[in-house]
């Protein structure tokens, strides 16, 4: 049993079950014991790998899709480039370095705010963009008030997935919150909480819940959205949220998933030591952007995405440039595109002020 579990396990007999979302929070960012506070995970050594580490042609990509968009809006001579949860940094690094070829006025215009809940991957990142010496870079444990005065340009890759959700389960016409709670000898168990959900929301496009039908909401996630739609409206700026996840035509599943070494492992084992997301509900995302007051687009496929704003143009560049690994660009270019692979199951939206042009790719 980790530490974590133990832990827990205390909690629980101490104060009762706690809620899905207080489970998930407590296993990825305990200071000491959480999943993100105390490894890297990324990459073959790790327990998942993610775009910006499959190809550095997704963070150059990016990185030109925020330069078009501040250029489209007029170009403000001061402004933000925000990305959060950064991982290893691999993404920014390869934004800045993109941006620094195509559009430099826009490395001039900006201060970059990583957002990081987890100090040792802000330290990671801190090595990764050490040589980004000429733009200012600063570290927030979240997004906060010291960023919304500016023209504010956000990039998420698998960020909101690792936002903690709740989960509710339909029981004879009503809803209850689902629960992690204590079972025989200090292992931990889902239960479900004996009073009703008063006053939870579903929509109706989701159709009649059968008996055991999970019910999601991140509430974490749809506050961040609104108060990013909030500030993009007011101040200029766009957003770009790439994540794996579900757009319309869902009716109700339980999408809370622990990844170890690269295999599913079960949820309420290895705590601390595996990695849980959720697959993110891009409508409510959506939908919480636009009570900001934001313009949304999307969401669409990674793979549709990345073709319009230049994805096969960039591969062949650049396996011009290295004729050696040219077989392997062609590949990763394929793994970030293609249907069968990130291309479907990944989606993009974006946030963009009401009176913005369409954001390239949508
Ligand atoms: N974007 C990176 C990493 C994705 S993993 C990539 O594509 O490779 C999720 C990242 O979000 C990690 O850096 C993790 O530490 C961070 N994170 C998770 N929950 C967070 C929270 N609540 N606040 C701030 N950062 C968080």
């Amino acid at each position: 049993m980790s530490v974590l579990q133990s832990r827990l396990a205390d909690l629980i007999a101490a104060q009762g079950p706690l809620s899905v979302a207080q489970f998930m929070a407590l296993a990825l960012l305990d200071p000491e014991e959480g999943y993100y506070a105390s490894r890297d995970p990324f990459g073959t050594s790790g327990d998942f790998i993610t775009a910006p580490e499959i190809s550095q042609m997704f963070g150059e990509l990016l990185g030109v899709w925020a330069a078009q968009a501040w250029q489209e809006q007029g170009a403000p001579a001061r402004a933000r480039l925000v990305e959060l949860g950064p991982g290893r940094g691999t993404l920014m690094a390869d934004a800045l370095r993109a941006i620094r070829q195509v559009a430099p006025g826009f490395l001039q215009a900006i201060e970059v705010v990583l957002i990081e809940a987890s100090d040792k991957l802000a330290r990671i990142q801190r090595r990764t963009l050490a040589d980004f010496t000429e733009v200012p870079i600063r570290w927030r444990p979240s997004f906060d008030d010291s960023l919304t005065d500016r023209p504010l340009f956000v990039l998420a890759n698998e960020f909101f997935d690792a936002l903690p959700i709740r989960q509710f389960i339909a029981h004879d016409g009503h809803w209850h919150e689902r629960m992690v709670g204590l079972m025989g000898g200090g292992h931990l168990g889902f239960a479900r909480a004996p009073m009703t959900a008063k006053g939870l929301f579903v929509p109706a496009e989701r159709g009649r819940p059968e008996d055991g039908a999970v019910f999601e909401i991140c509430p974490a996630g749809l506050a961040l959205a609104e108060h990013l739609g909030a500030v993009i409206e007011a101040r200029g700026g766009a957003a770009l949220v790439v994540d794996y996840g579900y757009g319309a035509g869902v009716t109700f599943g339980d999408t809370l998933q622990a990844v170890h070494q690269h295999a599913y492992a079960p949820v309420l084992e290895r705590i601390g030591e595996a990695d849980l997301s959720a697959h993110v509900d891009f409508l409510a995302l959506a939908g919480a952007a636009r009570r900001g007051g934001a313009s949304v687009y999307g969401p669409i496929g990674q793979g549709v995405f990345l073709d319009r704003i230049g994805l096969q143009q960039r591969a062949a560049r650049l396996a011009l440039i290295n004729p050696d690994v040219a077989a392997s660009i062609g590949d990763e270019a394929e793994r970030l595109r293609a249907p069968k692979a990130m291309g479907e199951l990944f989606k993009v939206l974006a946030l963009t002020p009401s009176i913005a042009p369409k954001p390239a790719g949508f």
